[in-house]
Parts: structure tokens; sequence; C-alpha cells
């Protein structure tokens, strides 16, 4: 059905008279349509992408694209008076993910459907995503973020399962939301809800009654873990999404014909991080309770499982105690018990046990003994876990380890998110690059062409504009189009340090103040959500809003250095502030960042990176070389090396450097304490001050140093573009169509 029978059909009107609002909803039910005609399901082998978060972003201008109608059904609107980029603002944005590794699940399916793979992905229907972010009084508030209408991209199935916990049973219900592959076929993101799931349960903000299980079960991704009610909810979470895929993954098996006794053979299931790991334990259950004796489950589940470690920070690799599984799961207990018994009785090495001397159970550990694949997200991240992290591991099962580097849909952040830009790029190299992202590469012909290189900066100021009208119009916030937009936008945490851009902007106010001006304003943006519990991490919010006020009001400095924080950063604003930004910040302490990949989406919008030798930035300093990005910063070696031998202290940077001291000490300057909040600030202070766990002071003065250099080298124009140029044409490898490929040719085999 075409979009002006689907108004029709559904409201008795010609597309001139609907409302944008029916307009949404026409073309929803149209695009539906579409991809069912393209769902096919061939193939021997499956995989199952498993993962806790899939944060998939709006998804109606995604899918016309991939399904190829997107102009036509531009013109057609325009033709009748509409406007495709209003009617994608009806459209919801799902938080069904904190961040980085959500957002990849997300690329993942795209290019697994895109490149016509066999492979769905397996998570939970959160009724209210992570949190809408809302700021007040300069602090962070979380609110709920509702995104199921009557009409939405899910689709009510008929598949359900009674899951059992320790007392008592829950319906569950299948969803599915269909992922449409660029000009190829159609696969699925399955995600189990619980029938009994009662909104209503949320009172103020995002509190509910956490012990009422068959009501709350689905209603936020990673409820508030600060206490133990909050943390036993995770695993009941967890439980529940991975005893659903378990039940699916077997009914789908059968009704292909597949024979239980070689899953591995039909099935391939990738542990998206330590979430969805009690599958393992799970599947072997099941598989018993079908008539498979217990050394034979656990063969074929070690032949099924393959997983991905997302990060060496001690505090996110999962360690549940046992008294939490016993109440919660009690039916997985003796199948842990055997899988440990197994390890130790082999290994004699506590450090590799699955159960520890505390009775904790630690997921990983049963993630790289019972699974085949064991894979880090960056070159340098998994040479971290197999030499220092896992290095245990590793040594035992060195042919297990492999590394696939991150990446990102490019239809997305590049053909979604800047039609400006993939406009000129295909005036100068043809559409190749749509489908295979190494012919960027071709662009590097372009490097010394003024003609290009001005035609990049118009598009790039276009974006500026844009982005202007937009924070005008939804956050009235006002931006100069002429200023530098230096951007960092991620979740916040210490280790990714948005504190040290903080203190950088403290240090260039004093500077402005003393007279030095810069040659064009600058324009610090910064989104980021905190975790609701994440104290010191909310204390950052607060700092960076109240500079943001107090330089604002500051008549000598503002008109050449501006603080923004933008509210509520998502994937819809993601795919705004990319495209404008000139310089991109990536300077987590050296070791800590597994990856990231908001710095891929930057550079294939021709951005420039301010970075630390971390994660994929090592990757992407090896392409562009040194004249292209800018690093500075300590090692990951010497940074690793500081940790085991306890040796720094942050207070004789301090006391040392005049510069860090001044920017410290106006955290608690009667100025700040004017519009802020003397308790929030003082914390942050002695934080700073007394522990730094990750670092920022020691990078600090190089930090300062590549900024005054950056913005001295924006000032030479063409220069500069071709320093973007450069980096568009390095980002193919950056492409999760690259990513994709690998993991299936190295694990999957599909
Ligand atoms: C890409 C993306 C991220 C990941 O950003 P990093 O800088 O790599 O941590 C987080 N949130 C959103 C909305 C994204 O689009």
């Amino acid at each position: 059905m075409n979009l002006q029978e689907v108004t029709q059909k559904k409201y008795g009107r010609p597309i001139a008279q609907c409302t944008n609002e029916e307009l949404y909803y026409s073309l929803l039910t149209m695009t539906k349509g579409m991809a069912k005609e393209r769902e096919s399901n061939a193939g021997k082998r499956k995989l199952y992408y498993i993962s806790a978060e899939f944060l998939i972003g709006k998804l109606l201008s995604n899918n016309l694209i991939n399904l190829g109608i997107y102009e036509d059904v531009k013109k057609l609107l325009a033709e009748n008076g509409k406007s495709l980029a209003e009617i994608e603002e009806v459209e919801p944005e799902p938080s069904l993910g904190n961040g980085g590794l959500g957002r990849l699940a997300a690329c993942f399916l795209d290019s697994i459907a895109s490149l016509g793979l066999n492979g769905d992905g397996v998570g939970l229907n959160y009724h209210y995503g992570l949190f809408r972010q809302v700021f007040e009084h300069n602090l962070q508030r979380e609110t709920p973020n509702p995104w199921i209408g009557a009409e939405s991209w899910l689709t009510r199935t008929d598949v359900t399962y009674p899951i059992q916990f320790g007392g008592f049973t829950l319906q569950s219900r299948l969803y599915d939301i269909d992922v449409i592959g660029y000009d190829n076929r159609t696969t699925k993101l399955h995600l189990f809800d619980v029938e009994s799931v009662d909104e209503s349960l949320v009172g103020n903000g995002i509190d509910f009654n956490k012990e009422d299980i068959a009501r709350n079960l689905t209603l936020f991704l990673y409820p508030d873990d600060s206490d133990d009610a909050g943390r036993i909810l995770r695993v009941y979470q967890q439980y529940f999404m991975v005893s659903n895929a378990a039940r699916l993954i077997i009914d789908e098996t059968l009704a292909r014909g597949g024979d239980l006794a070689h899953l591995y053979e039909y099935v391939a299931i990738q542990i998206n991080d330590t979430h969805p790991s009690m599958v393992i334990p799970e599947l072997i259950r099941l598989l018993m309770e079908r008539g498979i004796l217990m050394d034979e489950a656990i063969d074929i589940v070690s032949r099924t499982c393959a997983y991905t470690n997302h990060t060496i920070l001690a505090e996110a690799l999962e360690k549940w105690p046992m008294h939490f599984l016993e109440k919660a799961v009690p039916q997985l207990l003796p199948i842990i018990f055997e899988l440990n018994s197994r390890v130790v009785r082999r290994y004699h090495d506590p450090s590799v046990a699955i159960i520890d001397a505390e009775r904790r159970v630690h997921m990983a550990h049963m993630d790289i003994h019972y699974g085949y694949s064991v894979n880090g997200v960056a070159y340098l991240h998994t040479e971290i876990l197999k030499n220092s992290e896992l290095n245990n591991f590793y040594k035992l099962y060195p042919e297990k380890f492999n590394n696939k580097t991150n990446g990102i849909t490019f239809r997305r952040w590049l053909l979604h998110c800047n039609h400006e830009l993939a406009e000129l790029i295909e005036s100068l190299i043809g559409p190749g690059f749509k489908k295979n992202a190494e012919e960027l590469e071709k662009l590097g012909a372009y490097v010394n062409d003024e003609e290009v290189l001005r035609k990049l900066l118009a598009v790039k100021d276009a974006r500026k504009r844009a982005l202007k009208s937009y924070l005008k119009e939804t956050q009235n916030i006002d931006l100069d189009e002429n200023s530098i937009f230096d951007i960092q936008v991620k979740r916040l945490h210490e280790y990714k340090r948005q504190q040290m851009n903080a203190l950088y902007v403290i240090h260039k106010y004093f500077e402005i103040k003393a007279g030095k001006k810069p040659g064009h304003p600058i324009t610090v943006i910064f989104g980021a959500k905190a975790a609701p519990a994440y104290t010191i991490a909310k204390d950052i919010i607060h700092l960076i809003l109240c500079l943001q006020e107090v330089i604002a009001r500051d008549p000598e400095v503002a008109p050449y250095l501006k603080v923004v924080m933008v509210e509520n950063y998502n994937v819809t604003l993601a795919e705004k502030l990319i495209p404008a930004a000139d310089i991109h910040e990536q300077i987590s302490l050296a070791s800590k960042e597994a990856s990231g990949t908001s710095n891929m989406k930057f550079m294939l919008n021709g951005a420039v990176a301010i970075g630390t030798m971390d994660g994929a930035n090592v990757e992407m300093h090896q392409f562009v070389g040194d004249d292209n990005i800018y690093i500075f910063g300590e090692s990951s070696e010497a940074v690793i090396k500081h940790y085991e031998d306890k040796d720094y202290v942050s207070r004789t940077y301090y006391e040392k450097d005049e510069n860090i001291r001044r920017a410290i000490d106006f955290i608690v300057s009667d100025e700040l304490k004017a519009v802020g909040c003397a308790e929030n600030l003082e914390r942050l202070y002695n934080e700073l001050l007394n522990k730094d766990w990750f670092m920022t002071l020691p990078d600090f003065a190089e930090y300062v140093e590549t900024k005054e250099r950056i913005y001295a080298d924006y000032e030479d124009r063409m220069a500069w573009a071709g320093k973007m140029l450069v980096n568009i044409s390095k980002a193919g490898f950056f492409s999760s169509d690259r990513t994709i490929a690998q993991y299936n040719q190295d694990i999957w085999h599909l």
C-alpha cells in the first residue's frame, strides 16, 4: 500500500489534509507492511545477539532510507505541503540503553540485516527505558521516558512462556521490531515483556516499589542499583531475558528441523557483556529437561555461546552474591555449582573460579570457561584483556581470545544524519561508499583541492546553523554559529573525564579575563546523563551547569567563551550535534575506554579529535597520522603502572601547578556557590583534591597545551578542512559492516 492509500484507509483523508501525527502513524503502518514483505529466514545457522540494551533511536527515517524510499516519500510529502523533518519530530525515542554498549547493539542489528545475515537481537521491552533527564536548579533530575503508544514499532506476537522464579511464575510475551537492512533483508529485534507489568506502579520521578517483581520487571532499564532491592531486581530481569531467549532459541531450532544434540550447528549466541550470562546455565538446564545428560548439555552450550567483554572497570564486571541467585533463580544453582566445581577440579586456581571465597558468582568467568570465544572491542582493549585484566584466563585459553574493533552503521551516522555531507561525497566519488565504506578512501585525492575543501567547510557551516536553530527551538539555547563547536557527548563517568574539560573551561575563563582572547570564539558543548545513584557524576553535571551560568553572565568573557550543556542527551540529539562538531573530545584516562564509538561518528562527519591513546582512538591515530588528530596524555602502560604501584597523589599536582590550583579552587568560589549548591561543589572539590581516582590532574597541563594548539590550527581554514577530509576518508574501517563481517568470519560462521 502506498502512503496515499494508507492515509485514506486509516483516516479517510488525503495526505494534504492529515496532521503530522496522522502522517507519522501512516508512515509507520506503511513501513511495517513493507518490512513484512522482505522477511526471510534462510540458512541453517542462526545468530541470537542477546543484549540487555538496544539503543535503537528513532526508526522512521532510517527505515525509509534502508527501504530505498526516503527521497520519494520526502518529495511526495513536500508536494502535499508537508515536511518529513517535522513528521520525524512526532516519533518518541525509546531509551532502551545507557550509551555506547546499547548503541553498538543497535548498529550491529542494522549491519546484520544489511549484510543479509541470519540473525536476530533478543532483549527486554522496558516501558520507561533508562530515564529522561531534566535540569532544575543546575541539577539533574530523572523522569520516566515512556515511548510505547497505542501504535508503535512493536508488533505483538503469540509467543509467550511461563518463566519460573523462586516461589512464583510470570507469563512473558514477545514483541518484535523489524530491523530493515539497507537494500537487503529484514531481521528482528525480539523484546520480551511480562504480561503483568503495571505502569501505574511508578510514583514520583522514577521511584517504584522494587519488591513487586510481577508488576515492575520491565518498567525500567537497570533500576537504581544502589541498594539490594534494586540489585536483585536486575537478577530477575536478566534471568527473565535469558530464559525467554533460551526457550525461543530451542523452539525456533526445532521448528527449523534442527537437532538439540547438535545445537551449535544451528545456533550461535553472542552474549553482549555479562548481563545475559545466565543464558549458559539456563540453556544447560533446559536441554537437561529435554533428556540430554549434563556432560553433553555443557558441551553443547559451550560450543554455542560466545562472549563480548566491554569494560575493564572492576565495578562493571558483574559478581552476584549467591543469596541473590538462591532467592531469585534457585533452579540455576545446581548447574552453577557443577560448572564451578569442574573449573576448580581442573585448574586449582581460585582466581579463575566462578564462585569466589565470599560466595559471589563471577559472570564473566562463567562466560570464558563455558563459551567458545572471548572478544574485546578495540585493539588496545583486547591487548589489555590478554596481558593484564584476564591474563590468567588467556593463559588457559589463548585460542578463545580475539579482537573485534567496534563500528557504527554509516546509514544512520552519515546517510541519515548528514544528507549534505553524503551528497557532497557522492558528487565526488559516486554512491559506492554507501555499501562499501572503504571507498571513502577515494576522497584522499581531494585533500589539496581548494574548491572541494571550501564545499566541505560550507557543509559544516550549514550543519552548525541547523544545530543552532534546533537547539533554539527545542531547548531555548543560543549558539554562535561563527564560534568553534568543541563537543563532548557521552555518558557521564569520571573515567571519561568531563571534569578535565570543565577544568579547562575554568582555565580559559581566567585566561580570557587576563586579556588572552582566542582567534575564534569557543563554544564548549556537553551532553551526558549520569546514573541516578552516581553522586560524583551528578556533581560534575552540577559544576558544568554552574559554569554555563556564571560565564554567560560575565560580559568580559561571554563573547569569547560559552558553555552549553544540552538536556537529555540521546540518539536524536547525537544525530544533530555530531554533524555540527568542529572538534570532539575523546579524553578518557588511557586504558579505561574499551573502544568508544562516538569518536567514530564524529570522525565520519568531519570533526577533528583531541584525545588520549585509548580505545579505538589508537586505531584512528594510526589511520589518520599525527597531523590529523591531537593526541596527548599518559600512555595506558604508565597508567596501569600507577594503579599497580599506588603512587598517584593528586594533591601534589595541585600544590605544584598554579593553573591546576586556580581551576580547582574556582569550583568552591563564591561565584560558583552563588548559582550552585555548596555541598555538591565542595564534595567534587574534595574528590579531585584527595582522590581523583581517574587521574585528571597528571594529564591537565598537556591537555591545556594541546587545546591551545588545536584552536590555533583551526584558524588556518584550508589546512583545517584538509584534516576534516582526511578524517572522513579514513573512517571506512569503522563501519559496523566491517565489524559484523569479522564476527561472522571468526565467531559465528553463519
Ligand atoms: C554513540 C553514542 C554513545 C557512545 O558514546 P561514547 O563517546 O563512545 O561513549 C552514547 N550515547 C549515544 C546517544 C550515542 O549515540
